[in-house]
């Protein structure tokens, strides 16, 4: 099948802004969508089980009379994970194992330190006590997803995790219900969209409010996210998925062909692009994506992936490859070249770098351990994968000593009654031990 992919050229006029346009992706959604998001919070808001019954109803064609059946027990994840094969439970375990050992490098203690007066200063790190996991669930089934937003939230000793996912039409799938129970989910709702989110960020008389709403979505679930905000935490708003590959034109043509697949693969905006200073190898991988993509079960949504959002660059060298790489900023960087480690250093902005030949995106997306939530849409310019701190939060500590506070209030006062708020002063001066002038 031929593709008709964009093919730049760092060095001819206009690439900047070329690559600009590339790569522009409106995260907010359009005034239909937010109406009808808003409608539907407010909804559930209003209405707490009648809504949510309502709406599950109409937009994943269900015959739902009360939302006690939206409910799935621990019992029937059990069971979900008997009707699942052996091999799927043996990968869904070792994959959950090491994004479990994974994420046990990223807990952070509390921490103090004391000062020559006694104070003590510090930080205490508490994790949420109960946070709402999205599973997206509209079109496809996302098993990989369950183990990704729950094992960093079990790490981090989150009190109670609630995982939504929709089951449009009653069907559920028992490798997600599979997953649930192997991450060690605490309750499960078959609810999806916005009212699954306003459900889980306000609580109603039988889905209880969390602290926080995690995971990817559709346009409904994002906007509803991006509503929510501030009743309770989010992780991030998600935006379609990106594969950036660095090819130094040494690879297998058809493994870089497949790994921009992979990522074409999951929907029509997804964005796959090819850097390379080897404007023949470009050809080359031309070549084996029109050759491949025709046994692709996927090939007609990777097709417009490809040709609406995909490119192939040609770069002058390495360098500057590495210097579109931070302007690109993209989810998922491979880099598939000699000393991966040594030109990793050059990047600043990506979700997740993928060093060397033998390291596909693929591999991270299951199993390899990191997080495969990752910031999108240029974020990683100052955001971070899915982790165990998004599941905790810290408060500072302060013990002052006598002689501590008696030094501090000689810092603070002056600056209370330079801000006139009397109160702040007095309070400090109090503390001032009698007689001590500070000579
Ligand atoms: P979804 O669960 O996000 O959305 C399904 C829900 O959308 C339905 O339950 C319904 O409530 C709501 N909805 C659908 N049409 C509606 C309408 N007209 N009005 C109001 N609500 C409506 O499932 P999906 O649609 O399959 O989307 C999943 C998304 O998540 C995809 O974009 C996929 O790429 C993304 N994803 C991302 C990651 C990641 O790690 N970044 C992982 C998996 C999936």
């Amino acid at each position: 099948m031929n593709l008709n992919i964009r093919e730049f050229s760092s060095s001819a006029d206009g690439f900047r802004s070329e690559l600009e346009a590339l790569l522009a992706w409106d995260s907010v959604s359009d005034a239909g969508v937010q109406e009808a998001v808003a409608n539907i919070v407010h909804q559930v808001r209003l209405k707490g089980d009648e809504a949510v019954v309502e709406f599950t109803n109409r937009f994943d064609r269900r015959q739902i009379s009360s939302a006690a059946e939206l409910e799935i027990s621990r019992a029937e994840m059990a069971a979900a994970k008997l009707r699942v094969s052996d091999e799927l439970v043996t990968s869904l375990e070792a994959a959950a194992k090491r994004v479990h050992d994974y994420h046990e490098h990223q807990k952070q203690p509390s921490w103090q330190y004391q000062e020559e007066d006694g104070t003590v200063l510090g930080q205490k790190v508490t994790p949420l006590d109960r946070v709402g996991v999205y599973v997206p669930g509209g079109k496809a089934a996302y098993p990989s997803s369950v183990l990704m937003n729950v094992m960093p939230a079990k790490v981090a000793g989150v009190g109670e995790i609630i995982m939504v996912v929709p089951t449009p039409d009653g069907l559920v799938n028992d490798i997600v219900l599979a997953a649930a129970y192997i991450a060690g989910v605490d309750r499960v709702f078959t609810i999806g969209g916005a009212q699954a989110v306003a459900a889980l960020a306000y609580g109603t008389e039988t889905i209880p409010k969390v602290d926080k709403v995690v995971g990817p979505g559709n346009i409904y679930v994002a906007t509803a996210k991006r509503m929510v905000f501030g009743a309770v935490g989010i992780d991030m708003i998600a935006g379609p998925s990106e594969i950036l590959v660095v090819c130094d034109g040494k690879t297998d043509p058809d493994w870089i062909a497949m790994d921009l697949f992979s990522q074409a693969e999951h929907d029509q905006d997804a964005q796959s692009i090819l850097i390379s200073p080897d404007l023949a190898f470009i050809g080359k991988v031309k070549a084996a994506m029109e050759r491949l993509i025709d046994d692709q079960s996927r090939k007609d949504i990777i097709k417009v992936s490809l040709e609406e959002r995909g490119a192939f660059i040609h770069v002058k060298d390495m360098d500057e490859a590495m210097d579109i790489a931070n302007v690109v900023a993209a989810e998922h960087l491979e880099l598939s070249i000699d000393e991966p480690e040594k030109w990793a250093e050059k990047i600043r902005h990506a979700g997740a770098i993928f060093m060397g030949r033998h390291t596909p995106e693929a591999l991270g997306d299951y199993c390899a351990g990191p997080n495969h939530v990752l910031p999108t849409s240029g974020t990683a310019r100052f955001s971070s994968p899915l982790g165990v701190y998004d599941f905790q939060k810290r408060s500072s500590l302060i013990y002052c000593s006598p002689e501590g506070a008696s030094e501090l209030a000689k810092i603070a006062s002056p600056l209370a009654r330079g801000e006139s708020l009397e109160a702040h002063a007095m309070s400090a001066e109090y503390r001032i031990i009698k007689g001590d002038t500070g000579e």
